[in-house]
């Protein structure tokens, strides 16, 4: 019951049925159709096991009107017994056509006298695990609803009209009477379920607003950049000019890193600055602390965006920390950014779990004493022997890769002075909107909605793998032409080595297929050397074809790329196969990228090639995402602090989600303790994952 998150009272009152059984009545045999649920009773007229072929249990029912054969195919000494003849007994079942008629496969059974009594309502049938039977369960559930303080909470005339109050509600949902409308109840339209749904909404808002609130009483270093200072040197140094939504995403992120906290005059006389220093004028302005998601296609350009924000907190005498999720992705952007950045002056440190020894305690001083100014690195970062002297900003790339946690640790590196760094996290998997309304109420999105120039569209082809000779000829002739190529092998979860085994039979074809070009290999197990020296030959030209398990999932960058095929396309999540393609159409060469596919192809996998195959936008990838997967998993439970919506649907129930969104804010001003009580009796302990 732990593992269901049945630990409260209000906990098994909330565990919901997932549809019905019907003990309120009694189907005469002659009434009963093929293809019905129903509950017959009769008497047990013969029971006798079958012994020809394999040992079936054939038991003969009878009623006043008709009879009816019970089969089992699996039994017990116990069946027999209770189902012997001259036995009265209820039978629950499908009716299906057998060999001699109607018959019941395997149904629930009991014995009954005459006078026992029918079920007052219908029976409810639970989630449970397989070492948790029904029966038990439907009596811990019965008995915590008895117990649970299900006292109305909301202030009369909030609750949408015609709304049943949350008891009554819980109670018809549990034990709906006979004449209930189960299609009603099923599709959840039933005001019952609709009252359930609100409740849970507006639980959901309310966390939300107060994490918000909350947040608005800490407080960061003001981060102002100089005129005349790093922002414009770096501005003046890149080798391009910054695309119009790359300059409106970094003024918002400028803007949020220098507003004075609202609660305070702009220059707090009494708090001097960490490190001793003038900020300005020898004393430390404060902010609130940023929170925002940057969100971007692949290849929008993110990364130049991040170390502008990293140059602003620089330039106002603070540190710097980015995370990246894989060690690939984090020296990806140390490369970048060290290029960026060493020619101003600056000294980027870096840090992952490879680095060892006196460098890594070089780092570490590094990062302690202030002298660096930017850590770059993965996990390493949050490690508790990391210490900053001033993290003004931290950066988080592919924010969805890590846990609430993870972005929790990061955040308390400041550990002086009670302050907490600014937070920047980004993402190539927008959120959509009624995701970002909801899930993400306490959360800045700046949308870099524009490619750089020069980019051209990606044709996506799906194949069924039956076709990969077709492809191969296609890769031998582009090859040919100058062109580079990705093959992707697919990960196989239950197995690294079989995973590795695939991605180097395939690397010994193609390698085969292509005589006289260099074919290379990447995958997870290799070393962070062998890996770097693969990818730096494979972004130098001299590599034209690159096989590799997902290790190039996020960030790589090698603009001459012009073909990805990924194998086994069937395996992949959208979101993982949209960041894939991304590695292409990166330069001006027009790029086609293959999912090859093994069948038969479930519907989830057909929704998800064809959303590949129709749309390149980011966004909309997400939108369908979403409408795949739904929004729990959407998120992943790190991420969302186990899913959070139950029952509601954000979609569907847009009109209870805007009630719950009037109704917060007041509710919060009006009836803290009610709003309170709200969110505790929906959420529990979930409601702190909020606050990351
Ligand atoms: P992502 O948003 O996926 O992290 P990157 O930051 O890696 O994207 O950028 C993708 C590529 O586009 C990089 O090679 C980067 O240098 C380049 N780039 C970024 N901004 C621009 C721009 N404004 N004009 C031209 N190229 C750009
Ligand atoms: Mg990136």
């Amino acid at each position: 019951m732990e593992k269901l998150g049945l630990l409260r009272d209000i906990d098994f009152a909330l565990h919901l049925p997932l549809r019905y059984e019907d003990e309120t009545r009694i189907t005469p045999i002659s009434e009963a159709h093929e293809g019905e649920n129903v509950q017959c009773e009769g008497e047990v007229m013969e029971c006798r096991v079958d012994q020809r072929g394999r040992r079936v249990l054939i038991v003969r029912i009878q009623d006043d009107s008709d009879e009816l054969l019970l089969r089992f195919i699996h039994f017990y000494p116990s069946h027999q017994k209770t189902l012997a003849v001259g036995k009265r007994v209820r039978v629950r079942g499908e009716i299906r056509h057998g060999f001699f008629g109607r018959e019941m496969v395997h149904p629930q059974f009991k014995a009954v006298q005459e006078d026992t009594p029918l079920a007052a309502s219908l029976t409810p049938v639970y989630p449970a695990s397989a070492s948790l039977p029904q029966a038990y369960l439907r009596k811990a559930v019965a008995a915590g609803l008895k117990r649970a303080d299900l006292r109305e909470l909301l202030p009369p005339g909030v609750v949408p009209a015609k709304l049943p109050s949350l008891r009554d509600a819980l109670n018809y949902l549990h034990h709906p009477p006979p004449q209930a409308q189960l299609s009603t109840l099923e599709d959840h339209s039933h005001p019952a379920w609709q009252r359930l749904k609100f409740e849970e909404l507006l639980a959901q808002q309310l966390s939300q607003i107060q994490a918000q609130r909350e947040r608005a009483l800490l407080h960061a270093p003001a981060l102002r950049a100089q005129p005349g200072g790093l922002v414009e040197r770096l501005l003046a140094a890149l080798p391009f000019g910054l695309t119009g939504a790359q300059q409106r995403v970094s003024e918002e992120i400028a803007q949020d890193l220098a507003l004075p906290h609202p609660s305070l005059p702009a220059r707090d006389a009494g708090s001097p600055s960490p490190g001793g220093e003038a900020s300005s004028g020898g004393f430390l302005a404060l902010a609130q602390p940023m929170h925002r998601l940057l969100q971007g296609d692949v290849g929008s350009g993110k990364t130049v965006v991040a170390a502008l924000a990293a140059a602003v907190a620089i330039d106002a005498g603070w540190q710097c920390a980015l995370m990246a999720p894989t060690e690939i992705l984090a020296e990806q952007h140390f490369k970048k950014l060290i290029g960026w950045l060493e020619p101003l002056g600056l000294k980027v440190a870096w840090l992952t779990g490879s680095v060892k020894g006196k460098a890594r305690q070089k780092m570490l001083d590094a990062a302690a004493d202030g002298s660096a100014h930017l850590v770059i690195g993965t996990h390493a970062v949050i490690e508790d022997k990391v210490k900053f002297a001033k993290l003004g900003l931290a950066i988080i790339d592919e924010q969805h890769r890590f846990g609430v946690a993870q972005r929790l640790a990061l955040r308390k590196k400041l550990a002086s002075m009670e302050l907490e760094p600014h937070m920047l996290m980004m993402s190539a998997t927008p959120i959509p909107r009624t995701l970002a309304m909801t899930y993400f109420a306490d959360l800045a999105v700046s949308t870099i909605d524009e490619l750089p120039p020069g980019r051209s569209p990606i044709v996506t082809k799906v194949f069924a793998d039956a076709k990969r000779w077709n492809v191969i000829e296609k890769i031998q002739e582009e090859v040919a032409r100058g062109a580079q190529v990705y093959w992707v092998c697919p990960l196989i979860e239950e197995s690294e080595a079989m995973d590795l085994s695939n991605a180097t039979e395939t690397h010994a074809e193609l390698s085969a297929a292509l005589e006289g070009y260099s074919v290379g290999l990447l995958h997870g197990r290799m070393a962070p050397a062998e890996k770097a020296a693969v990818m730096a030959q494979f972004s130098g030209g001299e590599m034209k074809l690159l096989v590799a398990t997902t290790v190039i999932e996020v960030g790589v960058d090698v603009p001459n790329a012009s073909l990805m095929v990924i194998e086994h396309a069937e395996r992949f999540g959208l979101s993982q196969l949209h960041q894939l393609r991304g590695r292409v159409g990166r330069g001006a060469k027009a790029s086609v990228c293959v999912l090859l596919y093994t069948g038969p192809l479930s519907q989830t996998g057909k929704d998800r090639l064809r959303a590949m195959a129709e749309t390149n936008d980011g966004f909309e990838i997400a939108r369908r995402d979403l409408d795949i997967r739904g929004p729990g998993e959407f998120m992943g439970s790190r991420q969302s602090g186990a899913e959070l919506l139950r029952f509601a649907d954000l979609q569907e129930d847009s009109v209870l989600l805007q009630a719950a969104r009037r109704l917060a804010p007041m509710l919060l001003d009006q009836h803290p303790d009610a709003a309170h009580k709200q969110v505790a009796r929906w959420l529990g302990s979930k409601a702190e994952f909020l606050k990351a």
